[in-house]
């Protein structure tokens, strides 16, 4: 019987899976994954396992049984090659044909590689459990490891190798960490933050040259000069979304994602959820694409509502996104893209403040350095598209859910 399948095991297609089951869908439901693990927390990857807080076992999303208990087939290590929608069949690598009344793409993205990267055994990229496994192996005490890339993954290990006493070396050739998520006040803040824990922070600098002996890299020459001697490498310069499956479909692409509509369906009997889906928001006037683990959760639940069809309502939640580092943590809400004006409420020297956004006198997003109740105020100022006054708003004495109540 033909039922729901759910094509990829992360945050977005466990979710979609288990909430339909929540919602009382009686449709056989499989979920399948190109993985060989179980849907594991992505974030804990870079943060608890690295730091060596936590162990394979303890990443994943749900207890080991609560797929069987939940009637979810879950079907591992296996690849969805092909989609015919005429058919509404889902073909398998292993040659498996999986009949569906709802097909779930939640395919999430791959880390981007460099050009000219040399195939070696210590230079690793990080998406999966047995990826961040590999390089934690190589995370011991006194261990140098270079980081190329300085987005939220990259300082994230970045500052938990330095917790497991690694020597680290942080580069980007932008000119400060996070910079084009987060901004240069914050990304001065996160730059001063990993040079006190002891990293060698050098941005606005790549790599030009890699040494390599015996298939491991044993020294990288950087634009600055310097050559660095390592360990261990880990490049971390973003991640491509999987579109492969959309595109053989022939799904609109836009926003560098599948163009969803706003229950985010993609034609009859499809819905994209997670880094994949391309969301209309009326508040931004345009598509998100957004690579955040609440998001993808999130989609998945509201994919499922619509499969279920308890709800024809439209997504809206806000993105939002945390990232911890040493003792900061990063919060944000919202969509800095297309800001015209930037607030700073509190200290930037300090250890704690937050950076608002604004496009035409509206907040548009708000960035916390651990001030995580400043962002979750301002979250209501956002969905609620108010006008702001800017003095009221820097200061950190204001509540800033009144300046909503009050415009
Ligand atoms: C190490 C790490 C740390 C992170 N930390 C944070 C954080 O702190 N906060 C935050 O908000 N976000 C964080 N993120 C981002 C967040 O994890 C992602 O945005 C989220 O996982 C996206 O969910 P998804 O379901 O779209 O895709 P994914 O989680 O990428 O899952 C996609 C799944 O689909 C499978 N797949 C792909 N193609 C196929 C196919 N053809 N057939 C079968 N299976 C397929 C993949 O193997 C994978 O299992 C982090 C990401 C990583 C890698």
């Amino acid at each position: 019987m033909a039922g729901v399948v759910v094509i990829g095991g992360g945050a977005g297609g466990d979710a979609a899976a288990l909430t339909l089951r929540q919602r009382g869908c009686t449709l056989p439901i499989t979920l399948v994954s190109e993985e060989r693990t179980l849907p594991c927390e992505r974030p804990l990857l870079s943060k608890d396992l690295m730091r060596g807080e936590r162990t394979e076992q303890q990443v994943g999303i749900r207890p080991p049984d609560a797929y069987e208990r939940a009637g979810v087939d879950v079907r591992l290590g296996v690849r969805c090659v092909g989609i015919d929608p005429e058919r509404r069949v889902a073909h398998m690598e292993d040659g498996d044909d999986l009949p569906y009344e709802w097909l779930v793409l939640a395919t999430g993205s791959t880390a981007r590689r460099l050009p000219g990267l040399p195939d070696a055994a210590n230079l690793h990229t990080l998406r999966s459990l047995a990826d961040a496994v590999a390089l934690r192996r190589e995370l011991h005490d006194g261990a140098r490891l270079l980081v190329v890339g300085a987005g939220f993954l990259g300082c994230e290990v970045a500052a938990s190798a330095r917790i497991a006493g690694c020597r680290v070396t942080l580069c980007d050739v932008a000119d400060g960490p996070m910079l084009a998520a987060i901004g240069p006040v914050a990304a001065a803040a996160f730059a001063r933050l990993h040079a006190e824990h002891g990293v060698d922070v050098r941005m606005a600098t790549g790599v030009e040259e890699w040494e390599v002996l015996d298939s491991r890299v044993t020294a990288a020459r950087l634009t600055d000069g310097a050559s660095i001697a390592v360990d261990a490498v880990l490049v971390a310069v973003g991640a491509e979304p999987n579109l492969a499956l959309p595109r053989q479909l022939g799904l609109a692409i836009d926003s560098g994602g599948v163009a969803v509509d706003d229950r985010l369906g993609a034609g009859t009997g499809i819905v994209c959820v997670g880094d994949i889906a391309a969301v209309p928001y009326a508040l931004y006037e345009r598509r998100l694409r957004v690579e955040h683990w609440q998001t993808a959760q999130r989609h998945g639940e509201h994919a499922a509502g619509t499969i279920a069809r308890a709800s024809s309502e439209s997504f809206t939640e806000l993105p939002w996104f945390w990232s911890d580092q040493y003792e900061f943590q990063l919060t944000q809400a919202g969509s800095c893209d297309g800001a015209d004006d930037v607030v700073v409420r509190g200290d930037e020297q300090s250890s704690r403040f937050s950076v608002v956004y604004l496009r035409r006198g509206r907040v548009v997003a708000c960035i916390g350095v651990n001030d995580g109740v400043t962002v979750r105020r301002a979250r209501r100022l956002i969905s609620d598209a108010v006008e702001v006054r800017g003095a009221a708003l820097a200061d950190p004495a204001s509540d800033i859910r009144a300046l909503a109540a009050t415009a």
